[in-house]
């Protein structure tokens, strides 16, 4: 029997099993992709805490360095906000995850890849594709599906408005590589937002996510703000769609012998869509305190759920405010009065909103730290 099984082998399980691994032996992780696959879901935007935290220089991660973030409020109005002290950063994440599960083997961790759970019989037996694992501890790490919640009775189904539907393309042509261009709402994100993420000058991840249950053709949306955000001369390189859940987090973070981390635990901005950053630190926290467990430092998983009280209260007021928006008059008005004061705030105040999200994120780093 395994002290821990980690279902799942991204950002939150990875790291999950890098920090388990620091403090127990007999420690797996269950990843159905061989490699992590490319190309990478995700737009790759990454604060400079997550980045530091992360060690993506030392680790030879190639990353981008964002100085503005132009904010359009409709065809003839935009808003720009220049990053001072803190900045952002356009990642390579599959670069970070290949880095991050070796590092977990190099921990000793058993690494079961290109493997997917295919049940789960609590509170130990894990049904693989073809064998059966056990163990003390499991982590949920599965992203989206919750795939040991949902055969644990938690209620894992999420309404379609609650989930975010995206679609991304990878398109060369000639960016202002320091650049982040946001575009909320219509014509191209309908009570969603359209985004481009410089990868470098020449390359940039472009794409939009909207709430679901609208009946909406993605691929024409999103080329739709491809012309309109690209230079004359384009060319896309892959297309994908990926969903990230925009509903309220999990009410319990732990159940019976079982933690969830990640967007399993339902942890992404329910307005923004970011997840890396709780990805990462939900993942960590839980790999230490399963530890600790089986190590008897602690005697109960509610450690878990307690430190995670705060980010859970934050997440859940975001969630209470993005679904008053319902109605175009609402999301429209809501989002131009927040950017209309964001840019106040910025004008008096040049690095109080850069300041105040790096607070929150290193907050999450010194709750981990408590724990090491
Ligand atoms: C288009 C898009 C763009 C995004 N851009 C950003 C961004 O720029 N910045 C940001 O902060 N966030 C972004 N996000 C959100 C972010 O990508 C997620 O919040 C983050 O990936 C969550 O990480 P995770 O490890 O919890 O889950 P995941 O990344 O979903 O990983 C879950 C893992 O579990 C594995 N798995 C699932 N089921 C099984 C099974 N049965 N057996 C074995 N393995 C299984 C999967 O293969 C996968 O590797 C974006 C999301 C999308 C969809």
């Amino acid at each position: 029997m395994f002290n821990i099984v980690i279902i799942g082998g991204n950002l939150a399980g990875a790291s999950a099993a890098i920090n388990a691994s620091i403090k127990v032996k007999n420690v797996a992780l269950v990843e159905r992709h061989e490699e992590p696959i490319f190309p990478v879901h995700c737009g790759e935007g990454l604060a400079d805490v997550t980045a530091d935290f992360l060690e993506l220089d030392k680790i030879g991660c190639y990353k981008n360095q964002i100085n503005n973030v132009e904010i359009d409020v409709s065809k003839m109005k935009k808003y720009t906000f220049k990053l001072r002290k803190h900045k952002m950063y356009i990642f390579d994440r599959n670069f970070l995850e290949k880095k991050l599960l070796k590092k977990a083997e190099k921990n000793g961790v058993e690494l079961f890849t290109g493997i997917s759970m295919r049940g789960f019989n609590p509170p130990n037996e894990i049904v693989l594709d073809n064998d059966m694992i056990k163990g003390k501890l499991i982590i949920d790490a599965s992203g989206i599906a919750c795939q040991v919640g949902r055969r644990i009775g938690i209620k894992t189904r999420l309404q379609p408005e609650d989930v975010g539907v995206c679609i991304q393309s990878r398109v060369e042509g000639n960016f202002k590589a320091d650049t982040i261009k946001i575009w909320y709402h219509k014509p191209y994100a309908p009570f969603g937002y359209a985004w481009l993420f410089p990868v470098n000058k020449n390359m940039a991840n472009i794409g939009l996510g909207i709430p679901g249950g609208q009946k909406l053709d993605l691929s024409k949306l999103l080329n739709e703000y491809i012309s309109h955000i690209a230079s004359s001369n384009y060319n896309i390189v892959n297309t994908f769609r990926s969903c990230v859940p925009s509903s309220l987090p999990l009410q319990n973070l732990t159940k019976d012998n079982v933690m969830f981390v990640g967007d399993a635990a339902r942890l992404a901005d329910a307005a923004l869509g970011g997840g890396i950053q709780n990805a990462i630190f939900s993942g960590s926290l839980a790999g230490t305190i399963a530890a600790d467990y089986i190590k008897g430092k602690i005697s109960s998983l509610n450690v878990y759920q307690k430190a995670m009280e705060y980010k859970i209260d934050r997440l859940r007021k975001v969630y209470y405010r993005k679904s008053k928006l319902t109605t175009d008059e609402k999301f429209m008005k809501a989002y131009k009065r927040a950017f209309l004061i964001l840019s106040f705030l910025d004008r008096v105040s040049p690095n109080l909103l850069e300041n105040r999200v790096a607070k929150i994120m290193k907050k999450d780093i010194s709750i981990f730290e408590q724990f090491q």
